[in-house]
């Protein structure tokens, strides 16, 4: 049997607000999680802005879900009553694709169900994020959120978090490897982080320097205002690696400029408008632009384990869901040290 449940879901691109949806019962594979907190990632903004294309209201966003399991179908092996989990971006993937084989499940060629706004397999509806007071998920996509890890600051690791784990963990950061981080928000934050703790030196590129004690202190080696157009001569050829998490369209040429030969820039920033960049940024040194969307859900939980043992999350503000449209406006404006998450006992 399904259920209701009260979420707070967008309208219209301008406005989100309390409504109520329907749950599917768990099938035998399933797990019903009582969510206690969600994330606010820049990906739900776009969303509901309907920046990416069609929006399907209302919806319910929300893709950095932490919570306690309620339920289990009769063939869950993994989780039990009581467990601690998270669930991120995907809640389903076709599992016979080369990619879903390799544990690359977010790039599967049938195409990943996201969290919300993809099309349920399972039931045919549209999927519903985590700014609601249940979720149910089958056991493949949940995640074990370690003991050590507080649930509200498990959250932002389910796509924040490994938004940034995946490309540092893929382009080998690590010792001896220098990182730059474009966007000192809620991807930058956890990226400086996670590179620190792979072992690599690591700098910030921000806009200004109004968050740079804060950076520093959080574990960034150097801090640079990109405001300062001397920054870009004096970082020329440094970085091995530069990962770009800026939710707007910019010009990518200066950064290119400061990768060593053979460096890599990644684009997670998933801004509505193209980016322009001249082929001879790339030319020079035979640097590479590539991108790179979340990560599987083996290396989810590898990053997961990582944070519990080093004790590494994310800063945090928590708030109640009347406070989403708010804090959708401070997210724009960069006025979030570092990352929102709703308490979803405000619902
Ligand atoms: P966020 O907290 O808003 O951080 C973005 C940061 O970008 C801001 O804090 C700001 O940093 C910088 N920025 C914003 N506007 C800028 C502008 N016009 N020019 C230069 N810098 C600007 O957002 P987020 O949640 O980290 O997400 C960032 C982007 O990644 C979004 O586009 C989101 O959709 C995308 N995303 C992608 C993936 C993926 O899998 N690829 C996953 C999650 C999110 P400073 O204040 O330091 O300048
Ligand atoms: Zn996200
Ligand atoms: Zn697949």
């Amino acid at each position: 049997m399904s259920f209701m449940n009260k979420a707070w879901g967008a309208t219209s691109p301008e406005k989100t607000e309390p409504i109520t949806i329907t749950r599917r019962a768990p099938d035998d594979q399933d797990v019903g999680i009582d969510i206690k907190f969600a994330g606010i990632c820049h990906s739900d903004i776009h969303t509901v802005r309907s920046e990416w294309g069609k929006t399907t209201y209302p919806l319910v966003v929300g893709h950095e879900i932490a919570g306690i399991v309620s339920a289990v179908g009769k063939n869950v092996t993994k989780f039990k009553i009581g467990d601690h989990v998270g669930v991120g971006c995907m809640v389903n993937s076709c599992r016979q694709c080369e990619n879903c084989h390799d544990g690359e499940e977010q790039y599967c060629f049938s195409g990943t169900v996201f969290t919300y706004n993809s099309k349920d397999p399972k039931d045919g509806t549209i999927t519903q994020g985590g700014y609601s007071q249940h979720v149910v998920v089958d056991q493949a996509f949940v995640l074990k959120v370690p003991e050590s890890i507080p649930l509200d600051k498990a959250a932002p690791l389910m796509c924040a978090g490994i938004t940034l784990y995946s490309p540092l963990n893929h382009w080998k950061a690590g010792p001896g490897k220098r990182v730059g981080i474009i966007g000192f928000g809620g991807l930058g934050h956890m990226g400086v982080k996670l590179a620190k703790a792979l072992g690599s030196e690591v700098t910030v590129f921000s806009q200004t320097n109004s968050k740079k004690e804060l950076g520093l202190r959080l574990g960034a080696d150097d801090y640079v205002a990109t405001s300062d157009p001397d920054v870009f001569s004096k970082l020329s050829r440094k970085f091995d690696l530069i990962i770009n998490t800026v939710s707007a369209s910019i010009p990518l040429e200066m950064y290119l400029s400061c990768l060593r030969r053979d460096g890599s820039l990644v684009q997670v920033g998933a801004p509505e408008k193209p980016l322009l960049i001249s082929p001879f940024s790339l030319d020079a040194q035979r640097v590479g632009l590539h991108g790179s969307m979340i990560g599987g859900i083996a290396e989810t939980q590898k990053m997961l384990d990582l944070c519990g043992e080093k004790l590494i999350f994310p800063e945090i503000e928590i708030i109640p869901a009347s406070y989403i449209d708010e804090a959708y406006e401070r997210v724009l404006k960069s006025q979030v040290k570092f990352r929102f998450v709703i308490d979803i006992s405000t619902m």
